[in-house]
């Protein structure tokens, strides 16, 4: 089944042409590095594109959550339900906050179980951290529903949901939106990120959380950090940003072939009605007692198939660690039977092809 004599298909493949090499020779040539008019560009161009009017943008995706979370007040002594089945950033903001994540079960589409974080809520509990996990938006009605019902802030972790939307609103746009520009997200700047809102107020304390609360020029207001980004990321950002839309489209296409043609062993992702699923990852669930033997077969006919994640976030070290076992099934479940296929803009027919094929040849000998 292993072809040598084929390329490799890597999970993620940013893609750099010649606008970002001119894009970043322009801003050197410039002097001016640290955060300026290209910043501005582009927070003018992200917020267009995503549909969320008032964006700040920082130094990457959990500096953008923890802003999220600073900006809504979350504090030493609060509570933040995260969901058990996310990128550790998710609970490493909350603890960045003073606030401590308390840990949620998942449901549909390995969103947060809105019925589980109903059990775990206390006095308390402050906000509720949804995550747009794999591109496919959190159903924003029912979380909006719940954070009203027990008096929460709203943190979008959008860092895999660029340009996602669902049941009319954007990601990004219901509560407080942090997005990721790490090199391996949907658009990159290296490192970077965001946050967005509707709500002006919000986005201009987010800038001065970002610059140790100044006002202007040594007038410190409140308390900050330095979260910047730099003109160099925003530069190539702008150019990313100028592609996203086509490269949407070609994600959402590769997953609508996966999910025709992959055999029946592979159980595939769904786009609920309304959603606009941006494919951050393909992702699917295989029975978990084949699920390594799969992987590795994947990777022997040269596919970077991944798992994202192979350990819910409580049971790490970092967080409850063995006490967490058995306290979060569907989590576990989801760490043991997911597995990612490649599904970038850069992947071509003939991958899509080769993909399906070994896929199928798998199958076939795990029948
Ligand atoms: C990438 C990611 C983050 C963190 O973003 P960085 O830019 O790497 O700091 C947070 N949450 C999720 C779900 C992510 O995928």
């Amino acid at each position: 089944m292993s072809d040598s004599s084929q390329d490799f298909i890597g999970i993620a493949s940013p893609e750099i042409t010649e606008a970002e090499e001119r894009a970043v020779l322009r801003v050197l040539r410039s002097g001016r590095l640290a955060q300026g008019p290209e910043v501005e560009r582009f927070e003018q161009v992200f917020g267009e594109l995503q549909g969320t009017p008032h964006v700040a943008a920082v130094s990457n995706g959990t500096t953008a959550l923890h802003t999220a979370l600073h900006v809504l007040g979350i504090k030493s002594g609060d509570e933040v339900l995260v969901p058990a089945f996310t990128f550790a950033a998710s609970a490493n903001a909350v603890i960045a906050t003073g606030a401590t994540p308390v840990f949620v079960d998942i449901a549909d589409n390995w969103h947060i179980d809105l019925a589980d974080a109903a059990a775990k809520v206390t006095d308390r509990t402050a906000a509720i951290m949804p995550v747009h996990l794999y591109g496919l938006m959190t159903d924003m009605q029912a979380v909006s529903a719940f954070a009203a019902e027990h008096e929460l802030g709203i943190v979008e972790d959008a860092a895999q949901a660029h340009l996602s939307r669902r049941d009319g609103h954007a990601a990004g746009s219901v509560g407080v939106g942090a997005f990721s520009f790490y090199a391996t997200k949907n658009a990159m700047t290296g490192e970077g990120g965001a946050v967005t809102s509707q709500d002006a107020e919000v986005i201009e304390k987010a800038k001065r959380f970002r610059n140790h609360g100044m006002t202007t020029r040594y007038t410190h207001v409140e308390w900050g950090l330095n979260l910047r980004m730099t003109e160099l990321q925003a530069a190539i950002g702008t150019e990313q940003l100028s592609r996203l839309e086509k490269w949407t489209e070609r994600r959402r296409a590769i997953a609508d072939r996966f999910t025709q043609e992959l055999p029946s062993l592979f159980t595939p992702p769904t786009e609920p009605d309304g959603a606009y699923h941006v494919y951050h990852q393909y992702t699917v669930e295989v029975p978990v007692e084949l699920r390594d033997t799969i992987r590795s077969r994947f990777i022997d006919s040269g596919i970077g198939v991944d798992v994202y994640y192979p350990t819910p976030v409580p049971s790490q070290a970092a967080f409850e660690g063995s006490s967490a076992e058995g306290r979060y099934p569907a989590a576990e479940r989801a760490a043991a039977s997911i597995l990612n296929l490649p599904v970038h803009h850069q992947i071509t027919d003939a991958d899509i092809d080769r993909i399906v094929s070994v896929a199928s040849a798998i199958a076939e000998e795990l029948a």
